[in-house]
């Protein structure tokens, strides 16, 4: 597929590294393809596939911004934080990693015990053999699939996994504030990923914001297909009234559900990524 002629950014893409379906150079191509010209590899609570992304993206002739999405405490509803660096390999955020790591596989552990007592039997070491990286929920929901109780990884979200539904367990790790002064201080910028996940009122979302802006939040997504007109022009006020750039991604995790390069309408600006890093 030739892509459009505009070129596109897009700072919010998923790989094998965490959640994604393709390997990072395989994201990075299919990118590439798209018309994107600046690309952010934002696995999941690592940053393993950054460099083989970026290897690619010299290969492809495209910009490779080294990034992630952290997942954080939430007050409410679930909430992820991006960040973006200039190095592949920003401390002192790597050497955190390996400590999310062992709490996701902690989580993921006590998600296969309460679908066991909802009577819904999957094998840990099932769930684990289908992470590469950090394991998540789309793990558990691929081992339900493959076990038969779930038709898809849809009614697997629906039915047990999702944010309200009974086998649904929060992240421990960073609170709100951490994550961002982590991000800071690691020389990144930190932006605030799908903030309708937090399912917070607006005054609520406004304070939240406030508080992070405070310790050093530079963005939030406003540029999301999955976004609403009001969305965006909800959202894109709240960044005007707290002095941060408006971002955004397509958050592809695999082709047929989701396009590299698709922010909605208008796309992410160009120049995105350099607003948030500097020049
Ligand atoms: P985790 O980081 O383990 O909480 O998993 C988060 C990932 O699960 C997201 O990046 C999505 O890919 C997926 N996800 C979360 N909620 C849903 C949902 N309601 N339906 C489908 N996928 C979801
Ligand atoms: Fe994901
Ligand atoms: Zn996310």
């Amino acid at each position: 597929m030739g892509g459009s002629n505009t070129p596109l950014t897009d700072l919010h893409c998923q790989s094998t590294a965490s959640d994604g379906e393709l390997p990072p150079e395989r994201v990075v191509r299919l990118a590439a393809e798209a018309g994107v010209v600046t690309l952010a590899l934002t696995d999941h609570d690592t940053l393993d596939g950054v460099s083989k992304a970026s290897d690619a993206a010299k290969a492809a002739g495209i910009e490779l911004v080294p990034g992630i999405e952290l997942s954080v405490r939430a007050p409410s509803g679930s909430m992820h934080l991006l960040g973006y660096f200039r190095e592949l390999g920003p401390q002192p955020l790597a050497a955190e990693l390996s400590g999310m790591r062992r709490r996701r596989a902690d989580r993921a552990r006590v998600m296969v015990e309460k679908l066991g007592r909802l009577g819904i039997d999957i094998d840990y070491a099932d769930v684990e053999a289908r992470a590469a990286g950090p394991i998540g929920r789309p793990h558990v929901a691929e081992a339900l699939v493959a076990a038969g109780h779930v038709a898809d990884r849809q009614e697997a979200f629906d039915r047990y996994l999702a944010d309200r539904a009974p086998a649904h367990t929060p992240h421990k790790g960073f609170g709100p504030q951490d994550a961002v002064r982590l991000i800071a201080e690691s020389g990144g910028a930190p932006v605030l990923a799908h903030p309708n996940t937090l399912a917070m009122a607006p005054g609520e979302l406004d304070r939240l914001v406030a508080g992070l802006r405070g310790a050093g939040l530079a963005g939030i997504e406003v540029h999301r297909s999955d976004h609403t007109l009001d969305d965006r022009r909800r959202l894109g006020a709240l960044a005007d009234r707290h002095g941060l750039v408006p971002s955004g991604g397509s958050d592809f995790h695999r082709p047929g559900e989701d396009r590299l390069g698709d922010t909605g309408s208008p796309a992410l600006p160009i120049e995105t990524a350099q607003l948030l890093l500097g020049s």
